[in-house]
């Protein structure tokens, strides 16, 4: 199964950006408020997280790391495994595939770490005790040292941090109630502060987004019919600014072409220039509404009632942007 899990990792392990994915959303999943994320050379030496999670017990370390082991869609009614960010079960086994993992955690309950340790080819976890505060530290080495076709694959470190980057901000917009501090090289680089009051909102998109975006956004938040719209939305001046389109949907990013046309249309609708919006939007709809398991990643949806999405996120623009106007 070695061969099958190095297949599931070309799904779901493209370059570091994506191991980095993978391990927040499992942080996020075991309830973190915290995390500290540390790249080396761009995560292809290194990617480590350490979380204040709900850790893993000794029994469970290996079951981690199997592939499927984790599968928690048993029905397609099992609506508590689409809200989760991970249903897949085979994150950590890919990825243990490519690299050389280490993985030491303790929940609460239990008094001491242990800490497994899996390496590409030998399937084995070995495990032994460690030391370790309440959560997980997950830690990537060499990654694809074992599959050289798809090192090549790989672009230059300084590339492969700014996408790191880019994923991190992405999780830190999604999540403005989890403290997530990001290194590279052993340089503290971004530090996302946990928001328990409006001012340190502000400051979060301020680092997130940039002045430019937050001086010029209006926020929004829209109700009706069980959906819910809220978040900011600018005109972009510059190129900087064209890059800020971040869509979630049940606090998940999604890139979807109905989305994109209810926005832009919505925008040209209301704003006389030519421009592009920028935006940070937050749609909140009822899980049973929409498919979410299309791609690996989870970057795609499928509506069930396409045009009442669509109006509706057309509705909740069109409805700010004219209140701001006048
Ligand atoms: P999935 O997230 O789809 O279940 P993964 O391979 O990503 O599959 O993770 C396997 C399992 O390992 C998870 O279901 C979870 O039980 C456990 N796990 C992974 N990372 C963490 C973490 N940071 N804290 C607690 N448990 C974790
Ligand atoms: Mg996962």
């Amino acid at each position: 199964t070695e061969l099958a899990n190095q297949i599931a990792a070309g799904e779901v392990v493209e370059r570091p950006a994506s191991v980095v994915k993978e391990l927040v959303e499992n942080s996020l999943d075991a309830g973190a408020t915290k995390m500290e994320i540390d790249i080396h050379r761009g995560g292809i030496e290194q990617i480590q997280i350490c979380d204040n999670g709900c850790g893993i017990s000794k029994e469970d370390l290996p079951l981690a790391l199997a592939r499927h082991a984790t599968d928690k869609i048993a029905s397609l009614e099992d609506l508590q495994s689409i809200l989760s960010m991970g249903f897949r079960g085979e994150a950590l086994a890919s990825i243990s595939s490519v690299s050389r993992l280490q993985l030491t955690s303790r929940p609460a309950e239990q008094e001491d770490a242990w800490q497994a340790y899996t390496e590409g080819r030998d399937m084995n976890v070995t495990i032994k005790p460690a030391s370790h505060p309440v959560g997980s530290t997950i830690e990537v080495l060499n990654l694809f040292y074992n599959t050289p076709a798809r090192r090549k694959f790989l672009r230059t470190e300084k590339t492969e941090w700014q996408y790191i980057d880019e994923v991190v901000r992405r999780l830190a917009l999604s999540r403005f109630d989890v403290s997530i501090s990001l290194s590279h090289n052993g340089k503290l680089l971004r530090q996302y502060v946990r928001v328990q009051s409006g001012s340190q909102r502000e400051r979060r998109l301020l680092r997130l987004c940039g002045a430019p975006f937050l001086k010029q956004a209006l926020a929004l938040s829209f109700d009706h019919s069980g959906l819910s719209l809220k978040g900011w939305i600018a005109e972009a001046n510059g190129p900087k600014m064209n890059e800020i389109q971040y869509f979630f949907i049940n606090r998940r990013i999604i890139r979807d072409r109905v989305v994109n046309h209810a926005v832009r249309q919505a925008y040209e609708a209301i704003s006389t220039g030519p421009k592009n919006p920028s935006y940070v939007l937050y749609l909140d709809i009822d899980p049973r509404q929409i498919d979410v398991n299309v791609h690996p990643t989870k970057q795609e949806v499928r509506f069930h009632q396409t045009r009442l999405v669509h109006d509706f996120i057309y509705h909740a623009i069109t409805n700010a942007l004219s209140h701001s106007a006048c």
